[in-house]
């Protein structure tokens, strides 16, 4: 019988940071201005630690170098998913992230970084920045150079429960007022576009003009969200995206269902209501992973889940 693997989340404070993991998650957080909580992590910056069974106290990359036989054996040096809860109670900064082949050339082999956002809670009129407006890179400098911002940069209206994938090179930021559950690979290289000319203790944060410039697509291009659902008896399973990179599902559950780990693992997180797997309680804020194998687990109770595979 396989275990369940249950994750200590690590906590990261930010100048853009808020209470609401605290006072919407319960969790026990280091500062006010705490802005994520990474929930699912192997990354080196922030490597969750199991919280039970037999693996109590290991670290996930252990577990990933070490027992590769829970995530099916599969290849490659880490771990490749990140799942993170991000409060933003400030604007955070304009920014872009690298492919995987920018990254592995400019930032010492590191993954590149694809995510998506699920919107958890966002102020009434709340707004995100996805996109901009240049056609082509000669525009793009002209604009950056000309401190255009306004005019290059596309904000948004967002509600509860909307759904962004954020390719490389796609312009963006979240917003204040904004809680995020974000699915990610696993990566933490960050191009820094635009601060709003804010100082932090005296100082502006470092700005990656060069890197963003070659690293954006020119003209923006949406990507497409929201697949298939497929409705049980007691759930409705929603495809979020489908990527190279992970597959997202939101799973509403009301009562009693069978379902199947059928791939080399499954990242869950509970970010609503409270019931069991297989007869372990859960509730609102646990993450955890379903190992390769794990084959039929049954779901009980009221809940919002949102899980990952690759
Ligand atoms: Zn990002």
């Amino acid at each position: 019988m396989k275990e369940i693997l249950f994750l200590e989340p690590v906590f990261k404070t930010m100048i853009w940071g808020g209470n609401k993991l605290s006072s919407q998650f319960g969790y026990e957080i280091p500062s006010q201005n705490t802005g994520e909580c990474w929930a699912i992590s192997a990354h080196k910056n922030g490597d969750c630690t199991i919280k039970n069974g037999n693996f109590q106290g290991k670290t996930l990359s252990y577990l990933w170098d070490n027992h590769r036989e829970l995530f099916g054996d599969l290849e490659g040096e880490v771990f490749p998913l990140l799942v993170k809860i991000i409060d933003a109670k400030a604007d955070l900064s304009i920014q872009v992230h690298p492919d995987d082949e920018y990254a592995k050339i400019h930032e010492n082999g590191s993954l590149g970084k694809t995510e998506c956002w699920y919107i958890l809670d966002c102020d009434k009129d709340g707004e995100i920045v996805i996109g901009h407006n240049a056609k082509d890179k000669d525009e793009l400098k002209e604009m950056i150079s000309q401190k255009r911002w306004n005019e290059l940069i596309r904000v948004r209206p967002i509600q509860k429960g909307d759904f962004f994938q954020i390719e490389p090179g796609t312009v963006h930021a979240i917003k204040a007022g904004t809680v995020i559950l974000e699915t990610q690979q696993s990566s933490d290289i960050t191009y820094r576009l635009y601060d709003y000319d804010r100082l932090d203790k005296g100082k502006p944060r470092p700005l990656h003009i060069d890197k963003s410039i070659d690293v954006i697509r020119c003209p923006h291009k949406d990507v497409r969200v929201r697949g298939k659902t497929d409705k049980n008896e007691a759930c409705e399973i929603e495809e979020l995206i489908q990527s190279k990179f992970y597959t997202v599902n939101r799973i509403k559950l009301d009562g009693v269902q069978k379902l199947e780990q059928k791939y080399s693992f499954l990242n869950v997180s509970v970010l609503e209501g409270e019931g069991e797997i297989d007869g372990i309680r859960i509730k609102k804020g646990d993450h955890f992973i379903l190992p390769a194998g794990y084959g039929t687990y049954q779901l009980q109770g009221t809940m919002e889940i949102i899980s990952s595979h690759i």
